[in-house]
């Protein structure tokens, strides 16, 4: 039998405040809330918990748009009314609470752009040609060999900069570390390519 125990909704609270992302603070809560300390005694609890859980993974995802947000901002009350006990409100309205302190958060997210730069749909890592010296280095640390280019020697010419191509790319975040060039960076999808999102 495993000694280990249980966690409590406050543990959880205090864990997911290591989180950088709002977003990542809220469905890791809800990831949390459902595997553990929620019973689902009462229906309107683990329905909105679970509806919502899907609503923000939409936007961490790149899916998600305004339509996403319209629907948590109408479970939680909903919620917070009707959950049966202190566990199922404190979830609720620590959700209402974000929406209503940080709903830019939440938008930018909707319009493909994590302002924390954590959601790894919404970034893509990027060589600047202008700086790259092609030394090589993220190419040796890249694990997903996501890193094409040749490192530069002196006696030969006709080198391109390094680039990284995207669909390999696990973000990972090892080749900024090590470039010691700055020639690295992370840009937003909504940068690149603007989305189509229904906001
Ligand atoms: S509100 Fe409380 S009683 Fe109802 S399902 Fe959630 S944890 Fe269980
Ligand atoms: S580590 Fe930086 S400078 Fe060196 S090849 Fe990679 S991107 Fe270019
Ligand atoms: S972020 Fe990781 S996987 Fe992506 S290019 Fe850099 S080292 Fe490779």
């Amino acid at each position: 039998m495993s000694d280990e125990k249980a966690k409590t909704l406050k543990d959880i609270f205090k864990e997911i405040e290591s989180e950088r992302c709002l977003l990542h603070r809220v469905i890791r809560l809800l990831d949390e809330f459902i595997d553990g300390p929620m019973c689902g005694r009462c229906l309107p609890c683990p329905m909105g918990s679970y509806e919502m859980r899907i609503r923000v993974r939409n936007l961490i995802e790149g899916r998600g748009g305004r339509e996403d947000i319209d629907a948590i901002r109408e479970i939680v009350p909903k919620m917070f009314i009707s959950s049966m006990c202190k566990r199922g409100k404190d979830v609720a309205e620590y959700i209402e609470k974000s929406l209503k302190e940080q709903e830019d958060v939440y938008v930018a997210h909707a319009t493909g752009r994590c302002p924390e730069r954590v959601c790894k749909a919404l970034i893509r890592y990027r060589v600047i040609p202008e700086k790259c010296t092609m030394c090589g280095d993220c190419l040796e640390v890249c694990k997903d060999f996501a890193i094409v280019g040749e490192k530069k020697a002196p006696y030969r010419t006709g080198y391109l900069p390094f680039e990284i191509v995207d669909k390999r790319c696990s973000r990972c975040g090892e080749c900024i570390k090590v470039c010691q060039y700055g020639a690295i960076e992370i840009v937003d999808v909504a940068e690149q390519e603007p989305q189509q999102v229904g906001v």
